[in-house]
């Protein structure tokens, strides 16, 4: 009994000069273990004359009880006081502004791409997809490239094999939907296209295409440029003008260059204008009547559906539509320039 007591005595003062976890931790292990005091006071039970054993047994079994409810204690009360020194030391500096949630926002890309689709929409047109990895038939056959065009050289295209290319315009996808429905068409196809170009301010290999086809039985050139007319002024503003420019593609007959005035000048060219290189002008995209060679590719009967098409770059309208002067800007993900475009943002 004398030295449970001592036990005791000497167990809670440890106990309550415990300064670490650790410390209590070691306490814990060092008393409460089989080979500790109290381990020994029991297997030594044995000795006692048989009478005197029970009450024995329950003073150890108390003791044992009121050290582990003054470890938990002193295990409470360095935790706490570690907690209170960390934030005294400064590891934590309760004073610091919080930390600002920072929204997500689309890439500039996209948003010149809803902003194109959202001008056209309204027209009857719907988003279509397609493989960026494409059979050379639908990419250049059915569009009427003939076979020593150009740009089914390798130093132009991407030859995945001697029939299969990255697709060098989202133009596959008008000869898919065409292949597989039957006009009225109205689509736009927008995505990721390939090119053999070094990359430079205004060149990477890959970069965005949107390409609008509208077919049916009755499509004039005056409603391309109907719809061409309307497109500008929503997505560039009622004030810029149009012209329209003779040009060629394989694939539309006849072919034109739409540009708009320059925003920066007015139109006027004065004063040496940049973007528009003191023209008053800035080209836009290409465009054209479908070439009846391409509706016999498709199996349609050129006689009985006439349609047109047109397609522009995303990055090049970006980089007019925010001064931006370097088309790398768009891939580089630099969170501080792409924090800089919000929707609905015209500069
Ligand atoms: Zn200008």
């Amino acid at each position: 009994m004398e030295d449970l007591k001592r036990i005791e005595r000497s167990v809670l003062a440890r106990a309550r000069r415990a300064k670490a976890p650790a410390d209590v931790a070691e306490i814990r292990a060092e008393v409460l273990g089989k080979k500790g005091p109290l381990g020994l006071a029991l297997r030594s039970l044995g000795e006692l004359p048989a009478e005197e054993r029970p009450a024995a047994g329950q003073k150890i079994n108390q003791l044992k009880g009121k050290i582990e409810a003054a470890l938990d204690e002193a295990h409470a009360r360095v935790q706490a006081n570690a907690r209170a020194d960390e934030l005294e030391s400064g590891a934590q500096d309760v004073t610091l502004p919080g930390r600002r949630v920072v929204p997500g926002n689309p890439h500039p890309l996209r948003i010149v791409e809803r902003d194109i689709i959202r001008a056209l929409e309204s027209l009857g047109f719907a988003v279509a997809h397609g493989p960026q990895v494409e059979h050379d038939w639908y990419n250049f056959e059915a569009l009427n490239f003939p076979p020593d065009h150009p740009a089914r050289d390798t130093q132009d295209t991407f030859f995945v094999s001697d029939a299969v290319v990255l697709r060098t315009h989202t133009s596959n996808v008008q000869i898919r939907t065409m292949v597989k429905g039957k006009p009225p068409i109205r689509i736009l196809a927008p995505g990721m296209v390939f090119r053999h170009d070094e990359i430079d301010a205004t060149h990477t290999p890959c970069f965005h295409q949107i390409e609008g086809l509208w077919v049916d039985d009755k499509a004039t050139f005056a409603d391309l440029k109907g719809v061409l007319h309307v497109f500008a002024a929503r997505l560039f503003g009622p004030e810029r003008k149009v012209r329209f420019r003779p040009s060629f593609f394989p694939f539309t007959e006849p072919s034109a260059e739409m540009d708009v005035s320059c925003a920066l000048c007015g139109g006027s060219g004065k004063g040496g204008c940049r973007p528009c290189k003191g023209t008053g002008w800035i080209e836009i995209m290409g465009a054209g009547m479908v070439d009846p060679a391409v509706f016999e590719a498709v199996g349609y009967d050129p006689e009985k559906v006439q349609g047109f098409a047109f397609g522009m770059g995303l990055e090049r309208i970006a980089l007019l539509r925010w001064g931006v002067d370097d088309i790398r800007l768009f891939y580089e993900n630099d969170l501080r320039f792409l924090e800089q475009f919000r929707p609905g943002d015209t500069r």
